[in-house]
């Protein structure tokens, strides 16, 4: 066992050496070329990095990783992990909104430096010089010809409460925050991770894992990056944009390494049930899946079950899907399913859940467990008296044990509040998480989250559900985002649906006949409406891209709902209130 990850990666690679590999797919024109490393590589090459990066003085201070390619990133990031250095992933900019994030968490984080490839250090050299940032930041790249001499490297002083990264959160529900991972929390989670596929990573056998996800989120970092170095297993992955401009490509990978181990959240798992025409389907095999993880986002029943009756035919197994639960509080998973058995579901009665509680109903909705806890203590906790509550009731879900983070960096009080929290018990400290679920035996159920939680007439209702029967109601919604949120109109509260739409699909509903856009919106108040029981929401429709997302994907409620109040959404039309379908 040992204490930091660098010594746990320098074992890996002393074993594993040439054996074993890292294989990235870089998009070149409309062509995929395979670069590959081997352990033994991706440890000198860090250690070249490292011992280049122990002469620069500003990396006394976090250093920010932008980077286009995975395994470009790597490099670096396993370098200053080898320095010692504290890393801080970030997705490259590319316009700005996403400027202005990453110069947030740049000032935050208190960079010094930042690393990237010569492909773009001119670009981003000029953006950093332009955006009015304070203090003195250096831009380098890694592929430079002269950097570090790798037998010149030095192993630092390293323990497991060693400071390895910041992990910024997505920032769904606010502005994120920079989770401080140490060494020992890397460790304990990936021992986590292993724990709960071992049926699936044999140890010392060689084991194959396939990807997509950014790099710069906890799951595509810990999960994708890092998980197969830390158990010993082949990697074959490529950059988010390679896959999602042919969602194809992740399951031809899958298929060409026999892939035992692949990871996603729910939205992309849509994407492989519906975006894939026939004849790109035609000859896979993807019979050799033991574990394609779910998690990072709510997981809808219906997409498993819709992926389930596109890629069957191909070899692909219901108990193949593996939900799991996680955040970068927790460094990154929390709860998993068992490897060999399909997901376990729950129908409850709604009105019940309503009230938070669940109880089992034929025909009720469908629940699925996030599995059970790996290497975490969970509890279900109210969140008003932080009473614990019992079997089957909802309440926060709150967490501690090795995998959960040191804190917030520079957020005592943030860090007080989350990281720090005791029962009425007196039992702590806890994770408070923000989320919501339950426990029915050992399986943990993630109703949704607390901030997002819609209190109508004393109702509790989860946004992603009235969101996906929004997207199921006609073409020119589904396939697109949107989002649901209360405002209060001074005498109760009101739903507000904000939705994309794609106004070339107009013509394509059930009934064949074209619909305008005013008849759109008015049949998405009836419905939520009429299938939630809840006043006509009021609706606005606006462009593709009008819905802020986080760069992993998902929605952000809050976001929309505060620039909705400040006149900032560009409607293509919006329904107010109607008195006559209020009923
Ligand atoms: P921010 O904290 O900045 O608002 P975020 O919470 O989306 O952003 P992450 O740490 O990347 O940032 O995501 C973790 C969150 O994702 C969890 O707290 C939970 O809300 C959601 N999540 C993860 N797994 C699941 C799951 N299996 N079911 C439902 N929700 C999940
Ligand atoms: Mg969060």
């Amino acid at each position: 066992m040992h204490s930091d990850f660098v010594s746990h990666v320098r074992a890996q690679a002393a074993t594993y050496g040439e054996e074993r590999s890292y294989t990235y797919h870089r998009e070149v024109g409309r062509e995929l070329v395979e670069e590959v490393l081997t352990y033994r590589q991706l440890d000198q090459d860090a250690r070249a990095i490292a011992s280049w990066l122990s002469t620069r003085p500003e990396a006394h201070r976090p250093v920010m990783l932008l980077y286009v390619d995975g395994i470009d990133f790597l490099r670096a990031f396993l370098g200053c992990l080898y320095a010692g250095v504290v890393a801080v992933p970030a997705p490259v900019p590319h316009d700005a909104r996403s400027m202005a994030r990453v110069a947030t968490m740049f000032e935050d984080a208190d960079v010094g430096l930042v690393l990237t490839t010569s492909a773009i250090e001119e670009l981003l050299t000029a953006w950093i010089g332009n955006s009015g940032l304070t203090g003195t930041v250096a831009v380098a790249s890694t592929d430079a010809a002269e950097l570090g001499d790798p037998d010149e490297w030095q192993m630092p002083e390293l323990d497991g409460d060693t400071l390895a990264l910041l992990q910024y959160t997505s920032g769904s529900t606010s502005e994120p925050k920079g989770v401080m991972v140490t060494h020992g929390n890397l460790l304990h989670n990936a021992a986590a991770m292993v724990e709960a596929m071992s049926a699936a990573i044999r140890d010392g056998d060689a084991g194959s894992v396939v990807g997509w996800l950014p790099h710069f989120h906890d799951m595509g970092l810990i999960g994708m990056l890092l998980l197969p170095l830390y158990a010993g297993s082949n990697l074959a992955f490529m950059s988010p944009m390679t896959f999602l401009k042919r969602p194809v490509r992740w399951l031809q990978l899958i298929d060409r390494y026999r892939a035992d181990i692949t990871v996603g959240p729910n939205f992309a798992y849509d994407l492989l049930a519906r975006r894939i025409p026939d004849d790109q389907l035609t000859g896979l095999d993807l019979s050799s899946v033991r574990v394609a993880l779910n998690g990072a986002e709510p997981i809808r029943p219906r997409t498993l079950e819709a992926v389930l009756d596109r890629l069957r035919p191909y070899g692909f197994r219901a108990d193949a899907f593996f939900p799991a639960y996680g955040m970068a509080e927790v460094t990154l998973l929390a709860t998993a399913g068992a490897v060999g058995s399909p997901p376990v579901y729950l129908d409850v009665d709604p009105a019940a859940l309503e009230r938070n509680e669940l109880t089992p109903m034929a025909g009720g909705t469908r629940l699925v467990s996030s599995g059970r806890a790996f290497g975490v203590d969970i509890r279900v906790v109210d969140p008003d008296t932080t009473d614990e509550l019992p079997e089957g009731r909802v309440g926060e879900l709150w967490i501690r044990g090795g995998s959960v983070t040191a804190g917030y960096w520079n957020r005592p009080e943030d860090t007080e509040e989350k990281f720090h929290a005791t029962t009425l018990g007196g039992d702590g400290p806890f994770l408070r998480t923000g989320d919501l679920g339950a426990s029915v035996g050992r399986e943990i159920f993630v109703t949704g989250r607390l901030k997002d939680l819609l209190i109508v007439n004393g109702r509790n209702l989860y946004p992603q559900d009235i969101e996906e029967a929004v997207r199921e109601l006609h073409p020119a919604l589904t396939g697109s985002a949107g989002v649901v949120f209360s405002m209060d109109t001074g005498r109760h509260e009101r739903l507000l649906v904000i939705h994309e739409v794609k106004t070339g699909l107009l013509d394509q509903g059930q009934e064949n006949d074209t619909v305008t856009i005013t008849d759109l919106a008015r049949k998405i108040k009836l419905s939520v409406a009429r299938a939630f029981d809840v006043p006509a929401p009021s609706v606005v429709l606006v462009d593709r891209h009008g819905v802020h997302r986080t760069t992993s994907g998902k929605v952000q409620r809050r976001s929309m709902r505060a620039s909705f109040l400040e006149n900032r959404v560009d409607a293509v039309l919006h329904e107010e209130i109607d008195p006559a379908v209020q009923g």
